[in-house]
């Protein structure tokens, strides 16, 4: 059966050019260029590893697909693995190489006890303004610590190199359904103790954050690169989902390797 591609990339990065190219390519290799995320066997992200957080979430975090990342360079980042200065490479690869996936998980993030969104990278919550920010952590139904400081991300294993990297959080492997909670400058002091290093949480707990309502309740939230527009925040909770996003698996891009290649 013929397998469809679904090309995402923002309109001023890719040329009118270079994705008839693509699609040409596509075809003569036997695939269909489908302009339904929906529906495609793969989704091909043009761009570096921002597009490809807003590939996924724009396409609905799908499970039933293989996401693949093309970088319009030659730098590849933790989720590309072809470059737009070899497109041939990626139908070569996808017709004439076994096609096995790696899964990545998301956390499920709710705030105000809404809805919940999906992360792929992570959920940071950041004061908005000069003032630090007070937020009580609770695992599970534990209290636990009362942060005050600039914020707290909350990330995923393949999510822990980005922001949470910067700050010191560990890297995780994403076979590993685990969790990590990271400190962004918290003040220590006899008013505010918290543990200080990042936690690693299994997939079973569940951390909450209270966002004390003392006039700076209106931080900064960013749902990986996109900004959650609502303005008082009250609590946010985070776990694990049992859903996982399928990026394509070569012979030489297990997660160490792309560790390896985005790092050192
Ligand atoms: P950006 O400000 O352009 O990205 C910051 C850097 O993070 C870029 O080099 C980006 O790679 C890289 N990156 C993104 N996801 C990664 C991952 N899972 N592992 C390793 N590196 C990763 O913003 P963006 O490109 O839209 O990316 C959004 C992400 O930036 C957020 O999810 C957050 O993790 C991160 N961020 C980091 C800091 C910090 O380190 N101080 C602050 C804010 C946000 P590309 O150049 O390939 O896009
Ligand atoms: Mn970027």
């Amino acid at each position: 059966m013929t397998s469809s591609i679904y090309f995402y990339y923002k309109k001023d990065h890719v040329t009118k050019e270079t994705l008839e190219l693509l699609e040409k390519l596509a075809i003569s290799y036997q695939f269909v260029v489908t302009k339904k995320s929906n529906v495609a066997d793969y989704i091909i992200c043009l761009g570096d590893d921002g597009v490809f957080l807003q590939s996924v979430r724009n396409t609905g975090f799908r499970e039933n697909c293989t996401y693949i990342g093309m970088s319009l360079t030659n730098a590849h980042g933790l989720y590309n693995d072809f470059s737009l200065e070899e497109p041939e490479t990626l139908f070569q690869t996808l017709t004439f190489a076994p096609v096995e996936t790696e899964q990545f998980p998301l956390v499920d993030v709710s705030i105000n006890d809404e809805v919940p969104f999906y992360c792929l990278n992570e959920v940071s919550i950041r004061s908005s303004i000069i003032k630090t920010i007070a937020i009580e952590v609770y695992i599970d139904n534990l209290y636990l610590e009362r942060f005050r400081g600039d914020g707290l991300i909350v990330s995923t294993p393949s999510g822990s190199t980005a922001y949470n990297k910067s700050l010191n959080g560990a890297i995780l492997d994403p076979t590993m359904p685990c969790f990590q909670m990271t400190e962004i400058a918290s003040l220590n002091n006899n008013d505010y103790r918290t543990l200080g290093t990042s936690l690693v949480l299994s997939h079973n707990k569940k951390l909450r954050l209270e966002i004390i309502q003392d006039g700076n309740d209106h931080p900064i939230i960013g749902l990986d690169n996109e900004a959650y527009a609502i303005r008082n925040i009250n609590n946010i909770s985070v776990q694990m989902t049992n859903k996982f996003i399928h990026l394509i698996k070569l012979p030489n891009n297990n997660y160490w390797e792309r560790i390896k290649r985005t790092f050192l």
